[in-house]
């Protein structure tokens, strides 16, 4: 095994008195902060050569880095050592009988996999292992910050867009027929072809709370994550916190439908192993055409239909099969638009003459408001033609607020059509 020293980690209780020695006596240069959310802590690199100093800053009192330093005081936390394959190598240290934290290896800062080994093994001292990522870094414009929530009043109701992190998919299965010299201006490609593409389920709050969709959610392997490029820093754990919804405030889940970056969330693996209801109290709303697919896949559709994440809600008697196009609560319908899937639907959200619509996979980012800028993925790409001509011109004509589900940048916007081009006009406080 190769191994190369990645960086130092040192615990700080006083970030200010920390940087006065490190950056200002010792002069070294920091890179902009990185907050790991799940484990609480803000990181600071300063680069020393060919590796670095991490200076971890605990961003709430229950945070890891505040325990430690609580018990042993601010100093050394951990070293970590760069490996090719860190499967390989925690296998090879699980054969010599070393004492391992992390069985799997888990997502660590930028899209690099880590996996911790227990001081007990490295003579006192705690050793984070971590294969980085092949992947190049895409645009500076897509980052963690491009996923605050934001708040959208419609009349009686509000909307809140929250977000379960990004996902990498490719960029071609992404576009279609449309050629990648054209779309890679609109969504640049990692070294793997994919591109980044958020997921920002819905929470609509009216007469009931409303979450539709919920993102990937955090069951899957290490291996999935590694695959799809899964960032949940911006959970809908976190995300839905921040907005001051708990998971037991969702009265209805309704699903768009039921593909692994929509109803992903949708359950959750507890501490005995068992797939339960992410949303203790709620109703799960599901078209009954989407769950007969779902439940009876084939092979173009079988890798997007993960019945783990929605067969626990039938037998937890939480599931609630919906035929046509309804009303769900006051203000909030659902209307089918096929292409995507037969049985995919929209959502049209209304109060005092107001009007948003969450577009779901039928205009997945704002990249594909033009018409043949259609997913590969569509099982019916010619309805998905239909429908999106169909939805566009009805959201010019009554200027409805389009939620666009997965695009990295923009929660959310207007859509206008000039000379036969389009584009999105910002939502105004
Ligand atoms: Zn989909
Ligand atoms: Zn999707």
């Amino acid at each position: 095994m190769k191994a190369i020293l990645d960086h130092v980690g040192i615990a700080v209780k006083d970030l200010g008195a920390a940087l006065a020695f490190y950056r200002d006596a010792l002069g070294l240069e920091i890179e902009a902060p990185e907050e790991v959310a799940s484990q609480r802590v803000r990181a600071h690199f300063l680069p020393v050569g060919e590796a670095k100093l991490e200076l971890l800053e605990a961003t709430a009192p229950d945070s890891p880095i505040a325990k430690y330093t609580e018990k042993r005081g601010a100093g050394l936390h951990h070293i970590t050592l760069r490996v090719d394959d860190i499967s390989a190598a925690l296998a090879q240290l699980k054969a010599r009988g070393a004492r391992i934290i992390d069985e799997q290896p888990r997502p660590g800062a930028e899209h690099s996999l880590v996996a911790f080994i227990h001081p007990s093994s490295a003579h006192g001292v705690l050793v984070e292992l971590k294969q980085s990522s092949t992947i190049s870094h895409q645009s500076s414009a897509i980052s963690h910050q491009t996923l605050a929530i934001s708040r959208y009043p419609l009349g009686d109701l509000e909307l809140i867009s929250v977000s379960d992190g990004f996902i990498r998919l490719d960029g071609g299965a992404m576009f279609g027929i449309v050629p990648k010299v054209l779309w890679e201006k609109q969504a640049p490609a990692d070294l793997s072809n994919r591109i980044t593409l958020a997921m920002r389920p819905l929470i609509v709050r009216g007469a009931r709370t409303m979450l539709i969709d919920a993102g990937v959610g955090g069951k899957d392997s290490a291996k999935f994550q590694e695959i799809y490029g899964i960032d949940r820093a911006r959970s809908l754990e976190v995300t839905m916190a921040e907005a001051g919804v708990a998971p037991e405030d969702i009265d209805i889940v309704l699903a768009t439908h039921l593909h692994f970056d929509h109803a992903g969330g949708f359950t959750y693996r507890d501490a005995g192993g068992r797939l339960r209801p992410t949303f203790p109290r709620a109703q799960y709303i599901v078209r009954r055409g989407e769950w007969e697919d779902a439940t009876h896949t084939h092979a173009r559709n079988r890798a997007s239909y993960l019945a783990d994440n929605f067969v626990p809600l039938a037998e937890a008697g939480v599931l609630q099969l919906v035929d046509e196009d309804a009303t769900i609560m006051p203000g909030v319908r659902v209307r089918r638009t096929g292409g995507h899937t037969m049985h995919h639907q929209m959502v049209v959200i209304e109060s005092k003459g107001k009007t948003a619509a969450y577009v779901a996979d039928l205009i997945p980012t704002t990249a594909h408001l033009p018409d043949p800028w259609i997913m590969g993925f569509d099982l019916y790409p010619v309805d998905t033609l239909t429908a999106k001509q169909r939805f566009v011109k009805e959201a010019i004509e009554r200027d409805l607020l389009v939620l666009f589900e997965h695009d990295p940048t923009i929660a959310a916007g207007y859509i206008r059509e000039q000379a036969g081009k389009r584009h999105i006009a910002p939502v105004h406080g």
